[in-house]
């Protein structure tokens, strides 16, 4: 059996890329930038006023002031402003030559002349100076960045409207398990819904992949055998579900080896998740996640997400936050390392949630986070600090 740490760097190591391709940055959101961005233009593209007002010289703060003429954002002042005159201007409009400060309007009065005068005690320049933010020709955004609302407006700013964005993976989830029926279904006796290939595709569309669905495997070596093999030659990444413990029917591992798997593991020291197996084919990377919803839930986002997102060319690197423990946690076994799922509370402390094992699908549902456990750690006192990861 291999400690966590082992099986993230084996997971890891084993990445493909999905190469790339283009979209428009409409649709870019949530996608992997493939190549690094530059800018077309210096931004700002000229000196531009911040605050609407008046452009002069600071040197005539506090004179009666000349107004010149009113420039809108938009629209190229026509006039250099000289000593004891101004412009008027508008937000977002270009300063004249000549001015080096923009006075706001509410800082202003108007004599019976017609000229201006600044009322105010200070004022800074209120002048956005061209290229402060960024020069023609640098990199705007880099390879492996994940796109995000804000990124779109950056995209949208330097005119890169077509992106090129990593491939998102292919990835097949199959269910395995005689017990198993449709959530569409009512279970009979003995029967349970199956729940984990839906939570795995909505782990998959949260991960930026593209999931693919190949149905529920029987507890038979043939069904299974063919099954993988289709999903093996159409996909990037294969997950099952059930089937690797150590029961009579949980013959997934052998089906792998059959199916031309090089298992690279089939045990971790973790809890929950120990059965998790992860093996390697020419065509695709296949994961056996262990059939517990909380045990497959987990491992999903501990060990096949930074997979997905690796393959994309994107270090995953999930929120995690330091916060101290609202009460004390102890465990019985400490042979393994733990990961147990917590709720922020409201005045941001960690505790644990009630969880009965890792059948237990509603604990993970108020669950904001997971924290871990070392092996040999037996307890946590409250108040100690813990790291807190999203999930
Ligand atoms: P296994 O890994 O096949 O030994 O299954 C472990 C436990 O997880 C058993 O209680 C199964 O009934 C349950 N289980 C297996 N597959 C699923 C699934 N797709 N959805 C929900 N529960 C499952
Ligand atoms: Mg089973």
């Amino acid at each position: 059996m291999i400690s966590f740490d082992e099986a993230y760097s084996t997971v890891i190591s084993s990445v493909r890329s999905t190469g790339c391709e283009k979209v428009s940055f409409i649709e870019s959101l949530n996608r992997i930038l493939a190549e690094d961005v530059m800018s077309d233009m210096d931004m700002p593209p000229f000196n531009k006023a911040t605050v609407d007002g008046f452009a002069c010289r600071k040197a005539d703060l506090g004179k009666d002031l000349e107004i010149l003429e009113t420039i809108a954002a938009g629209i190229q002042p026509s006039k250099i402003v000289n000593a004891e005159q101004c412009s008027r201007i508008m937000t977002g409009a270009p300063v004249p030559e000549g001015a080096d400060t923009v006075f706001m309007v509410e800082d202003s009065a108007i004599n019976p002349s017609g000229k201006v005068k600044y009322t105010g005690s200070f004022t800074k320049e209120n002048i956005a100076f061209k290229a402060e933010d960024i020069k023609a020709g640098d990199s705007v955004l880099g390879k492996g960045k994940l796109i995000r609302p804000q990124e779109v407006a950056i995209l949208a700013s330097v005119g890169c409207t077509t992106v090129n964005v990593a491939r998102k993976p292919i990835v097949a989830v199959i269910s395995s398990g005689d017990e198993l029926v449709e959530p569409f279904d009512k279970p009979g006796i003995s029967q349970i819904r199956n729940s984990n290939a839906y939570q795995l595709l909505a782990q998959l569309l949260r991960a930026g992949a593209l999931g693919k669905y190949y149905g529920i495997a029987r507890d038979d070596k043939d069904a299974t055998y063919n099954l993988v093999t289709q999903a093996i030659s159409e996909c990037d990444v294969v997950i099952l579900t059930g089937g690797v413990s150590m029961g009579d029917f949980d013959f997934i591992p052998a089906v792998l080896e059959k199916a031309g798997v090089n298992i690279l593991f089939s045990r971790v020291n973790v809890q929950p998740g120990k059965p998790t197996t992860f093996g390697i084919h020419p065509d695709a990377i296949v994961f056996g996640l262990p059939g517990n919803p909380v045990s497959s839930f987990t491992q999903f986002e501990l060990l096949v997400r930074p997979l997905i997102c690796k393959m994309m060319g994107h270090d995953l690197n999930p929120l995690t936050i330091n916060m101290k423990m609202k009460v004390s946690f102890s465990r019985r076994l400490t042979d393994r390392q733990a990961f147990i799922p917590v709720m922020i509370t409201p005045e941001g402390m960690a505790e644990p949630v009630e969880y009965h094992g890792s059948a237990h699908i509603s604990a993970l549902s108020k669950a904001d986070g997971i924290i871990s456990l070392a092996p040999g750690k037996k307890s946590i006192e409250k108040g100690e600090t813990v790291s807190v990861r999203q999930v």
